[in-house]
C-alpha cells in the first residue's frame, strides 16, 4: 500500500446554516472532501466493457483445476463463495486453504485492452480538490495495470488492496477500519465510491458520503435497500463533473 496525506488540511464544514431549501440530495462540496476513495473494478470503468467477466471466468477456472469439480459446479461453488464469504478468494481460503498469491496471479491475467484511456475521468480528476485513493478486493498489482490503462495512475496517492485488507474482503468493517488507518482517513469527509451497492453499509456506518455507481449486473443492487446511499448515478464521470459545476451544471442522462 501506498498513501501520504499531502496538501493543506480544509477546514471542518461548519454547522449547517438556515436559508433557501437546496435540492435533495445535494452534492458535496468539493473544498468540504478531504479524500475521494474509489473501488476499481466496475466503479473506475464502465461495467459495459466486461472486464469484470473475464476475472469472472478465470475464478470459475481455477476453481475447476484446483478443486477439480465439472464447471457447473464451480459456477455453483463460486456463487457460494461470493454470497457467504464475501469473495470468492475468501471461500477458497477459509474452506480450501488456497494460497491467496495463486489464486489472485491466476484472475487477474486477464485482456485489459478492452479498458480504454478516459480523458474524462481524468480531467475530473484533476479538477477535484482533495486526495484521491483505491480501496479494492483486487490486488494491487491489477489496480496499478487497471489505473495505467486509463491514464489516471497520477492522481491517486494510495491503493488499498485485498492483501493490506489481510484478504478481509469489502464488506466486512474489518477491513474499512484498517483502511481508514493505512490511508489516513477522516471518514466524515470522505466520499466513498462503490458498484457494489452492499459495500455501501459498512462505509456509511463509518460516516462516509456514500455514492453509488451502479450497473446492470444483479451483484450490483445486492443489499442496496440495507444500504444508506447518498447519492446513486450510472456515469461516474458525469456525477463528478456535476459535483465540480454544481447542481444546475449536470450533464444530461
Ligand atoms: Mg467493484
Amino acid at each position: 500500500m501506498t498513501a501520504g496525506k499531502s496538501g493543506p488540511v480544509q477546514p471542518k464544514p461548519g454547522p449547517a446554516k438556515s436559508g433557501p431549501a437546496k435540492p435533495d440530495p445535494a452534492k458535496p462540496d468539493p473544498a468540504s472532501v478531504e479524500t475521494w476513495l474509489f473501488d476499481l473494478d466496475n466503479t473506475l470503468y464502465p461495467a459495459a466493457c466486461n472486464l469484470f467477466d473475464q476475472i469472472d471466468r478465470r475464478m470459475g477456472l481455477f476453481i475447476e483445476a484446483r478443486l477439480g469439480l465439472p464447471p457447473g459446479e464451480a459456477r455453483s461453488l463460486q456463487k457460494t463463495f461470493f454470497r457467504e464469504h464475501g469473495t470468492t478468494l475468501r471461500g477458497l481460503m477459509d474452506r480450501h486453504a488456497v494460497p491467496p498469491a495463486d489464486y489472485l496471479d491466476f484472475v487477474h491475467d486477464i485482456d485489459l485492452s478492452v479498458v480504454a484511456a478516459s480523458p474524462g475521468l481524468d480531467a475530473a480528476l484533476a479538477r477535484l480538490p482533495g486526495r484521491k485513493a483505491i480501496y479494492t478486493n483486487a490486488s494491487a498489482d491489477h489496480a496499478h495495470r487497471v489505473l495505467d490503462r486509463l491514464e489516471v495512475a497520477h492522481h491517486f496517492v494510495g491503493i488499498f488492496d485485498i492483501a493490506d485488507a489481510a484478504y478481509l474482503p469489502k464488506p466486512d468493517p474489518r477491513g474499512y477500519h484498517a483502511a481508514i488507518a493505512a490511508l489516513e482517513l477522516d471518514p466524515e469527509r470522505t466520499v466513498f465510491f462503490e458498484d457494489s451497492a452492499r459495500n455501501l453499509v459498512p462505509a456509511h456506518a463509518l460516516g462516509m458520503t456514500t455514492v453509488w455507481v451502479r450497473h446492470e449486473a444483479e451483484f450490483s443492487a445486492r443489499d442496496a435497500e440495507h444500504a444508506t446511499i447518498h447519492h446513486t448515478t450510472n456515469d461516474l464521470v458525469a456525477w463528478l463533473e456535476g459535483v465540480l459545476t454544481g447542481p444546475d451544471d449536470v450533464p444530461a442522462p
